[in-house]
């Protein structure tokens, strides 16, 4: 069969390598000039690449581990310590063992203890997803753990992730992190330990592309996917021209260059770029159904500043930040996780933020973005000055973090659409995990699997 992959996301690109490997004709399109999508790297100068957004692994992330094996890198992921802080009351309280938690003074003692014993109890006992999926993570929090550990733990930590839509999460969301991400047994219990591929993620893109290269398929980067239409029991991709990208996200938007035939499409972009990209006929074979569940789901943008800073600017790699008045929610110290030798002696620091769209911060840049950002950092490190900023970057991502809340199961558009031959595989539908690398490789198996499943449009007819 003839397949078009729309997105060279790490989704996009297992399937289609898995594809391309079992004989088809794999075309990959990608808006961007390069591979990974929400984990792709840029040059920082020096022959050194970094992601975009900060990235690391997880001990329980065992999709992307044998992804590594299978592609001849099996030591590329290192495992070093993680260090996480919360910043607090105008103060940074490490939050690297159990033990910290029990000296977390923003907490009460006693308030500590219940906190401890709930996440424990959450961690060994609760198997049954249902009754998290049902209640907030706030109500059951403040249930649980009592109304102190929502105000002064969960609430900025979720604040974090969906600001003003913290309160309307669903306990799943906290539920899949705490059970399913931190290993509670050994030497981890006393050390959280994270992974990070030895030279970033970039070299794992680019087996998976050659893998797709080799097979006989192409992938084609600064070549979006501008409108897909039905072509006999097939499909149509019209591409759009290379340097589309700078014309935004919207399809729409791009001025259309040539066109292909195929016999199945596999659509690995969000959902609103999904639904831009479906012309006329398609859209109503797909259906408002369809469409409404994906509608529904709402995504916050993640806004990103990478700083190349000439020294270090707090112990740790990890710090929430949990007092509302800094307007960005984290510190990522890229160079206290990985050392800075490999990056020549320099060092690297990223300033994160989500936001709802049409959030103003949105719009501004680098420089601009760093004058608002200059007294929060300030608060977390009194010395730092904008003299330690040597270059900075700045990236946007529009569909960064799909909003889970209570219900949200049932709102899940599946992978297969009405439309026979086309499918929808993105990170709406990593649930109940949160969406990561190691989802994305999962959601690419399975996203390869359902487009060969898929019946042609004559069979159903
Ligand atoms: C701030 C941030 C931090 C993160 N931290 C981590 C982490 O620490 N660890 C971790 O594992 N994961 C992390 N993630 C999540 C992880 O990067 C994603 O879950 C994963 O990369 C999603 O892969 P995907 O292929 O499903 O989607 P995407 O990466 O979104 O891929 C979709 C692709 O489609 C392309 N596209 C869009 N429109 C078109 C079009 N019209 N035509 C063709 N192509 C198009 C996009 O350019 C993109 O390449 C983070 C994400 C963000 C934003």
């Amino acid at each position: 069969m003839r397949i078009a992959v729309l997105g060279a996301g790490v989704c996009g690109l297992v399937a289609a390598h898995r594809l391309a490997r079992a004989g088809h004709a794999v075309d990959v399109y990608e808006r961007w000039p390069g591979l990974g999508g929400q984990a792709a790297t840029l040059d920082v100068g020096g022959g050194h690449r970094l992601e975009r957004y900060y990235h690391h692994l997880f001990t329980s992330d065992r999709h992307i581990a044998d992804l590594f094996a299978e592609l001849g890198m099996p030591d590329a992921i290192e495992w070093r310590p993680s260090s996480v802080a919360f910043f607090a009351r105008g103060e940074l309280h490490p939050f690297v063992t159990p033990l910290d938690l029990l000296r977390f003074r923003p907490l009460s003692p006693l308030a500590r203890l219940r906190m401890g014993a709930a996440v424990l109890a959450l961690q060994r006992f609760a198997g049954d997803r249902a009754p998290y999926e049902r209640i907030t993570a706030r109500a059951w929090i403040e249930r649980r753990m009592g109304r102190q550990a929502w105000d002064e733990v969960w609430g900025p930590l979720l604040r974090g992730k969906f600001g003003e839509r913290a309160d309307a999460i669903a306990m799943v969301w906290l539920w899949s992190k705490l059970r399913l991400r931190r290993s509670v047994k050994g030497e981890d219990m006393r050390q959280e330990r994270l992974g990070y591929p030895r030279d970033s993620w970039e070299p794992l893109f680019a087996a998976l592309a050659r893998s797709v290269t080799d097979a006989g398929g192409r992938v084609l980067c600064d070549h979006p996917a501008a409108r897909v239409s039905r072509a006999g029991s097939g499909f149509a991709v019209h591409a759009g021209v290379p340097g589309s990208f700078r014309r935004g996200h919207d399809p729409r938007a791009f001025s259309a260059g040539p066109e292909e035939t195929y016999d199945r499409v596999l659509a690995t972009v969000p959902n609103d770029v999904f639904e831009a990209l479906l012309d006329p006929g398609l859209r109503a074979e797909v259906g408002e159904e369809y469409l409404e569940r994906a509608r529904g789901i709402e995504y916050f943008a993640a806004l990103c500043l990478l700083l190349e800073i000439d020294r270090r600017f707090s112990p740790y790699y990890w710090t929430n930040v949990a007092d509302r008045a800094l307007p960005f929610v984290g510190v990522i110290e890229h160079t206290n996780f990985v050392e800075p030798e490999r990056y020549g002696g320099r060092r690297f620091l990223y300033v994160a933020n989500y936001l709802p769209h049409g959030h103003e911060l949105l719009e501004l840049d680098a420089g601009a973005l760093l004058d608002r950002y200059e007294p929060g950092l300030r608060a977390v490190n009194p010395a730092f000055s904008r003299d330690w900023v040597k270059r900075s970057w700045l990236h946007v991502e529009p569909a960064a973090q799909p909003i889970v809340t209570v219900g949200y199961a049932d709102r899940i558009p599946p992978l297969r659409t009405p439309a026979p031959g086309l499918v929808l595989a993105n990170t709406t539908q990593v649930y109940p995990e949160d969406r990561g690398t190691n989802y994305a490789v999962r959601l690419g198996e399975q996203a390869g699997r359902t487009i060969l499943d898929c019946a042609p449009l004559a069979a159903t007819r």
